[in-house]
């Protein structure tokens, strides 16, 4: 029984993540900035085992309290601003977030754990417009947001620790990832409830509108990628991973599949608006996970199709619509 730690533990991934460190018998002990009576709820049924620690992680010593207090043997940083476009409106802040916090959580390791494993959350987002798909480790950092640059300084961060001070640290480079956990701000998540809205008659749907259409994604389950995380953490030696399934598939395509699933034309639907295009887009972001597959044994398992079916049904539930037959 390992003495886990997970920032962010509520998010997405925190949770998914700490249903297979409980399953296979770890302690984990998570973070969240709000009140833990209100992140608890946030939690499933098969992470409710999860300690909750109420922590302000930009509060200078609150890292380091935390990881004298656990002394945790595994160490997984998903705590983060995590919404891309909106470290755009707030970038100081979002710098904080995503280049303090980490510096501060490997100075705690180094001071008190020096032993222990750490995996961090990094992003697909370090590559820019300018970098040919697909991505992989050697693919240079070129990023061209706030979010963008803050996950660049967070996998260097863990590098030169790692190179320069022997930790056991390593950066997964992660591609698009999903689930039913997946917050309604997102675009797959709006596909997917605009096509559940729409397909149920519901008279007030109005057309879903979307900006860039043809940027191109790789989308995997995020239960898969943590599933990665686990094996890197696990693994011999520390190294960095791009974790994503190698796939791509353009907005539109996002679209066409999940419309067509609950028996609609997407092109009927969605209305396509040049305007909301994000500044820094990156016309395609897709994995090249080789290094991952040869090192860790790890594979994206989960199909698109059965992603799709399990947001689909996320929408249904969000929206209290009764199911409509799957179009195969
Ligand atoms: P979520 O937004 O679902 O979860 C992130 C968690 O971090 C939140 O639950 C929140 O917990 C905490 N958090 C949010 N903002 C801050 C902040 N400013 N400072 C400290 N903590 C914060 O994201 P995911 O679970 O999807 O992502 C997990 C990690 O993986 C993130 O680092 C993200 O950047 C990275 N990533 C995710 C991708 C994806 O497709 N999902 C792709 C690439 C990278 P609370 O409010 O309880 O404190």
């Amino acid at each position: 029984m390992a003495r886990v730690l997970i920032t962010g533990v509520t998010g997405q991934d925190g949770v998914l993540l700490a249903e297979q460190l409980i399953a296979r018998g770890d302690r984990v002990i998570g973070t969240t900035r709000g009140d833990p009576l209100e992140a608890r709820s946030r939690l499933s049924a098969a992470s409710a085992a999860v300690q909750l620690c109420e922590l302000d992680l930009r509060e200078p010593r609150s890292i380091d309290a935390l990881v004298a207090d656990i002394l945790p043997e595994q160490i997984y940083h998903l705590a983060a601003p995590a919404q891309p476009n909106l470290a755009w409106k707030a970038p100081a802040d979002a710098t904080d977030g995503l280049c303090t916090v980490p510096a501060r959580l490997l100075e705690a390791m180094l001071r008190h754990v020096p032993t222990a494993h750490l995996v961090y959350a990094g992003s697909c987002q370090v590559f820019g417009p300018d970098s040919k798909a697909p991505q992989n480790e050697t693919t240079p950092f070129t990023p061209r947001t706030p979010y963008g640059a803050g996950k660049a300084y967070g996998a260097l961060l863990v590098a030169a620790f790692r190179d320069g001070r022997g930790l056991h640290a390593s950066t997964a480079l992660l591609f698009n990832h999903e689930s039913a956990r997946r917050q309604a701000d997102y675009v797959t998540t709006k596909i997917c409830r605009a096509a559940v809205r729409i397909a149920s008659g519901d008279r007030t749907a109005t057309p879903l509108t979307l900006g860039a259409t043809a940027v191109m994604r790789d989308w995997g389950h995020a239960r898969d990628h943590m599933d990665a995380l686990v094996r890197m953490a696990d693994a011999a030696s520390p190294d960095d991973y791009v974790i994503g399934t190698g796939v791509g598939r353009t907005v539109a395509d996002f679209c066409a599949a999940a419309f067509t699933r609950v028996g609609l034309d997407w092109k009927e639907h969605v209305v396509h608006d040049p305007g909301l295009s994000r500044s820094g887009d990156v016309p395609a972001l897709v994995a090249d996970p080789r290094r991952a597959a040869e090192r860790l044994g790890w594979h994206a398992t989960t199909s698109f199709e059965s992603l799709l079916d399990e947001m689909l049904d996320a929408a249904r539930g969000a929206l209290a619509v009764s199911p409509t037959p799957v179009m195969r």
